[in-house]
């Protein structure tokens, strides 16, 4: 059986407070009974007032980074065991936009994985190539370098949850089309099928994630690798989120 279609909401470093309270209410009634499993990833400080919202739905919270570390001098970090504490069960990590803007490579998002694992946290790990890497014929090999390092001394468990996000097609409206997500979603399956077992690979969750809207989210979804969508702008706006949870298949 193919693992349970996720769809998560990425809020970026968007909304007020009241508006993230209100957007939550939305998202909360919408998933209720929807089939997939919903999370969405506020930005930390928006995290209490959706916790409170949330506590006793199935739609799981999740934050858009975390430290390694527990606690200590890591100005201006947030540490997963603080994030369990505010009600996170998932954590963004290796977002194009922690490593295209802020400069993180696979060795520190390597270690901001075993930090959240050993907190309990569900990782979502984000790969994906440029479009210059792409062009240059070297999608796959950059794939398979995000995926070994970032995993390195990991135990791979059905628990794992990636995220092909192709760097063009995030924020820009360029979607990959559902035969080039395809391709890279079973390349990806296939490597982490040799770093752990075939089995295994099956049962971990691939979501697609670059410009989802509810207008490709059924033809990405029909793919037989793809088990989610990682959703930015659509996310924000709940009438496409709401088409987007909806439409799954
Ligand atoms: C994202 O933030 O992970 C993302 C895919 O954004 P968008 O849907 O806006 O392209």
């Amino acid at each position: 059986m193919p693992p349970r279609t996720l769809i998560a909401g990425n809020w970026k470093m968007n909304l007020t407070l009241p508006e993230s309270r209100h957007l939550a209410q939305e998202v909360l009634k919408v998933a209720a009974g929807a089939g997939p499993e919903v999370m969405i990833a506020p930005p930390f400080t928006a995290l209490t007032v959706v916790a409170e919202v949330l506590a006793g739905s199935e739609v799981s919270l999740g934050a858009q980074n975390c430290c390694w570390a527990s606690q200590g001098a890591f100005t201006g970090e947030i540490s997963p065991l603080m994030l369990r504490e505010l009600g996170c069960a998932m954590v963004i990590l290796g977002h194009s936009e922690r490593r295209h803007v802020f400069g993180e490579d696979n060795a520190m998002i390597n270690r901001r994985l075993k930090g959240a694992l050993a907190a309990g946290l569900r990782p979502v790990l984000c790969v994906g190539e440029t479009l210059e890497e792409r062009q240059a014929g070297r999608a796959n090999p950059v794939l398979k370098s995000q995926l070994e390092e970032g995993l390195d001394a990991i135990p791979i468990g059905a628990g794992l949850i990636v995220a092909y996000e192709p760097v063009w097609a995030i924020g820009t409206g360029q979607t990959a089309t559902p035969g080039q997500a395809q391709e890279a979603h079973a390349f990806i399956r296939e490597t982490l099928a040799g770093m752990s077992q075939k089995i295994v690979a099956s049962e971990i969750r691939i979501l697609y994630g670059g410009s989802v809207n509810e207008g490709n989210v059924e033809a990405l979804l029909a793919q037989a690798d793809i088990n989610g969508a990682l959703v930015g702008g659509a996310a924000l706006k709940i009438e496409s989120f709401a088409r987007i949870i909806r439409h799954h298949v």
